[in-house]
């Protein structure tokens, strides 16, 4: 026996990792991009990323920073003084909730503070709260952080909103945190202040951790609010921790800028992970979501009003396909058909039993990129972003009309 052969075989993955899947929206979205780089002309509705170029002002912020050696070194990793300071401010402003500066880390993007407030508070089997239709990343977010996802599920039929009931029903001795986000990614479903209000209550009395995703906040229709649960229930603070960005409202996905908001012991150990995985954001990206914050505000309603047009043409084009029921969202920019009606069909030459079939034969046959249910949860839905051109938003749902017809 060589020495080779008596070495123990250890698996070549960690099982942490092997187990994470790749992220449903980013796969589909990446998909419809190479499709359209081989000269096809795919409509895509698969990622939430505002078709807008970036404000003016902000990336005008941007090429100045560049140019100011300052911003070519390290800054603390939890971000530039000036930005968290402006965070501090926009939570007050939009939030309803005072933070001071030194609770903000600046983050890469959303999606690294949905990481590293899991990481910060959950421990090997804590339970996290899921309400279902989930944004894709939680789960896999979740897991990373050793935790254990469990899904609590409203369908079409309840708005995509949980109640306190369900989520009582799903509370053990392991429940640690809840996720909630409104509006939500994928639902665009948006709770009231008195269901928020409700559910901060219920998670104060048992002492479970809220992490809320408020990334949408700001793209809310039909004169609802968004209402943060931390303003509706300001107890909730010593254990909430608050996630943001400019991406969507400012059309900043590429820039890579989020932020989460928490109490200081938290802060501190969330820091000090980032100080080791990434360090601080960009300082140019930094620099320009400062300009976002602080400068005019005006094409943040520009976009929301457009999105808002948007809104209203893609739920009345898509539910005028037999089998397709689309409740109207109030937040976001999504949409999130039930499509039970279409599976278990013949749809030339095809017969999907499932939504990720049904996504399939949608790319294939109309050459539509839609995202399937089964990256939130459960089968029988497809998620559609209306942040694309009005031209191709149009072309894609005439599209689906004809395919569907
Ligand atoms: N959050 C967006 C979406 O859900 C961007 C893609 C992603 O990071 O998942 O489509």
């Amino acid at each position: 026996m060589n020495s080779a052969d008596s070495r123990v075989r250890l698996p070549r993955l960690s099982t942490r990792i092997a187990a994470i899947a790749e992220s449903a929206t980013l796969k589909v979205d990446a998909k419809a991009k190479a499709l359209q780089a081989e000269g096809k002309h795919v409509i895509s509705y698969a990622a939430g990323e505002p078709n807008f170029a970036t404000p003016e002002h902000i990336v005008e912020a941007a090429v100045v920073a560049a140019r100011d050696p300052k911003n070519h070194r390290y800054t603390p990793a939890a971000g530039l003084p000036d930005l968290r300071e402006a965070i501090a401010q926009k939570t007050l402003r939009d939030s309803g909730t005072h933070v001071t500066a030194s609770q903000v880390i600046v983050t890469n993007g959303g999606k690294q503070a949905v990481y590293q407030s899991f990481a910060a508070i959950v421990d090997d089997g804590d339970e996290v709260i899921l309400p279902t239709p989930y944004w894709t990343t939680y789960p896999e977010a979740v897991k990373l952080a050793g935790g254990v996802p469990v899904d609590v599920f409203a369908g079409a039929d309840q708005g995509y909103l949980v109640t306190v009931d369900q989520l009582e029903a799903a509370r053990t001795a392991r429940t640690k945190v809840l996720l909630f986000v409104s509006p939500s990614n994928p639902t665009g479903a948006v709770y009231s202040e008195e269901q928020t209000r409700a559910i901060g209550e219920w998670a104060l009395e048992h002492g479970i951790w809220v992490i809320t995703d408020e990334i949408y906040q700001n793209l809310v229709y039909d004169g609802v609010k968004a209402v943060s649960i931390t303003q509706a229930v300001p107890e909730l603070l010593d254990t909430a921790i608050l996630v943001n960005g400019v991406a969507k409202t400012y059309a900043m996905t590429g820039w890579r800028v989020g932020w989460m908001v928490a109490p200081a012991d938290v802060t501190k150990a969330a820091s000090n992970l980032q100080s080791h995985l990434s360090s601080n954001v960009s300082n140019i990206s930094q620099r320009a979501a400062l300009a976002a914050l602080t400068g005019p505000q005006d094409s943040v309603e520009t976009m929301r009003q457009a999105f808002d047009a948007r809104r209203k043409t893609i739920v009345a084009e898509l539910n005028t396909i037999p089998g397709v029921v689309t409740p109207t969202p109030q937040g976001a920019f999504y949409v999130y058909p039930d499509v039970t009606g279409l599976l278990g069909r013949e749809w030339g030459g095809v017969t999907p039993t499932t939504s990720l079939e049904l996504a399939d034969l949608i790319l294939d046959q109309a050459e539509v990129a839609t995202v399937p249910g089964e990256a939130f949860g459960p089968s029988g839905y497809l998620r559609l972003s209306y942040a694309l051109g009005d031209d191709a938003l149009l072309e894609g749902v005439h599209r689906l009309q004809r395919l569907f017809a």
